[in-house]
């Protein structure tokens, strides 16, 4: 295999031959595209092609790619430990994450437990609420309620509070739990509130808060069940629903954390705090898989003084040195940068380039919150082949079901940001011509 390494076709067909891919057959695959390394917001490919990067990996490479400070940060960690058991023991690197992720953190969490990626963060923010009530004695309160159009991850306590339909819940049926889903939120980030938005929700707790532990959703961006951008006042809605019914709200601010939406927390637009919170992806600037579960202080002793004695759950990477220190390093960047105008500034050329789209055959909707953008189409986009119209324009994205949609890196600057926007209508505007 050595050889294939450097002969790039040997390379890609064994990576056909064997290795998966997300969400890709493993008969009829998409292609794959060799990437050769990455720098600020470009990333570049083995035949030598650079493209700008509108994806950020998925939410996580805020400050883009091989960013000196996170390289040094890395490096200087190595130096010391890569790894170590958080088992009885500890370290700086852990300490110094938890003291900034609680300095930014919503008000009232206190407590961090670390997880190795963004879905076992919501499979112990499930647990943590399940052992909550148990604690307590209440074991009957062991279902949730989560929302349509949201997406938690793909373990199966997270899937199980995905999307029924995007979520793919039928293929599972026999082992995932039930739950109970309130409609998708209707009113749009920018509209006038609408209370009845939130009846479908009202009429859940009505019925079911007895038997259940918590709300689940991502608060006011649901990603990747829908790309949409519901009304701040519907979570504050969420959030005094919960306490009128004795029901914990679990916030999965794995995408929207960390400045995306235009605030450090999604939950900052509705000014509510949840009782547990999940980080993960832009955590560590996009380096190292890690996440965290926060919660309250009355969460953690609670569960504390159960039957257990202790939460029940205990990753062999938990608190990864390398991982903390990176994440340390890319909040004190993020902080220290001028944030808020950087997405300000992103958010307005996203709007200004994206708004012809409107104008375009096929698209049925264009919104932008923050530093996402996203053009929705009336079918489903074919992705392969819109991936490769924008590669040969300089651009990466990777669209999926009826969306096209980029949530660059902070740095992008105008240019770059205007080249993007202006791709994904040119684009666009190609496929109506040929017909894809
Ligand atoms: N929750 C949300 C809102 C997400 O967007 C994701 C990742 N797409 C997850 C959970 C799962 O995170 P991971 O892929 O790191 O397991």
């Amino acid at each position: 295999m050595a050889d294939k390494v450097f002969n790039l076709e040997a390379a890609l067909a064994y990576d056909r031959d064997h290795i998966w891919h997300p969400y890709t057959s493993m008969i009829a695959p998409d292609p794959v595209y060799p990437v050769v390394s990455a720098n600020g917001v470009m990333l570049k490919l083995a035949d030598g092609r650079e493209l700008i990067d509108g994806m950020s990996s998925w939410w996580a490479a805020i400050h883009g790619y091989n960013h000196p400070r996170l390289n040094e940060a890395a490096i200087e960690q190595l130096g010391k430990m890569a790894h170590v058991m958080f088992g009885g023991l500890t370290h700086p690197a852990a300490i110094g994450l938890v003291e900034r992720l609680l300095a930014i953190c919503p008000r009232g969490l206190d407590k961090v437990f670390f997880c190795d990626s963004g879905s076992v963060s919501v499979e112990v923010a499930l647990k943590m609420a399940l052992q909550y009530w148990q604690a307590q004695g209440e074991t009957e309160k062991h279902r949730f309620i989560a929302l349509s159009g949201g997406y938690h991850g793909d373990t199966f306590g997270a899937m199980s509070v995905c999307d029924p339909v995007t979520g793919m819940h039928h293929l599972f049926r026999s082992v995932l739990p039930k739950h109970f889903f309130a409609p998708r939120p209707g009113c749009r980030f920018d509209q006038t509130w609408n209370p009845c938005d939130v009846e479908g929700l009202e009429k859940l707790f009505q019925e079911h808060a007895g038997d259940c532990a918590a709300l689940i959703l991502e608060p006011v961006v649901q990603g990747a069940g829908g790309m949409w951008f519901y009304h701040p006042d519907y979570l504050k809605a969420a959030r005094d629903l919960c306490d009128r019914y004795d029901v914990l709200l679990i916030a999965d601010e794995i995408a929207t954390g960390f400045g995306r939406t235009g605030r450090l927390f999604a939950c900052g637009h509705a000014g509510i705090a949840p009782d547990i919170l999940c980080v993960g992806k832009a955590l560590t600037g996009g380096y190292l898989s890690l996440a965290a579960t926060l919660c309250t202080a009355d969460i953690a002793e609670t569960i504390s003084h159960g039957e257990a004695g202790c939460f029940m759950h205990g990753p062999t990477f938990m608190g990864n040195p390398l991982a903390c220190t990176i994440a340390a390093a890319s909040i004190d960047l993020l902080l220290a940068s001028d944030w808020q105008s950087r997405i300000g500034r992103i958010e307005s050329g996203l709007k200004e380039g994206l708004a012809p789209c409107s104008d375009l055959p096929g698209v049925t909707d264009v919104r932008v919150l923050g530093a996402i953008g996203v053009v929705e189409m009336a079918a489903p986009v074919r992705i392969a082949a819109v991936q490769k119209l924008l590669m040969e324009r300089g651009v990466w994205l990777r669209p999926f079901g009826r969306l096209i949609y980029t949530m660059p890196p902070y740095l992008i600057n105008d240019a770059e940001l205007g080249h993007l926007a202006g791709e994904i209508f040119a684009v666009i505007e190609q496929l109506a011509k040929i017909g894809i």
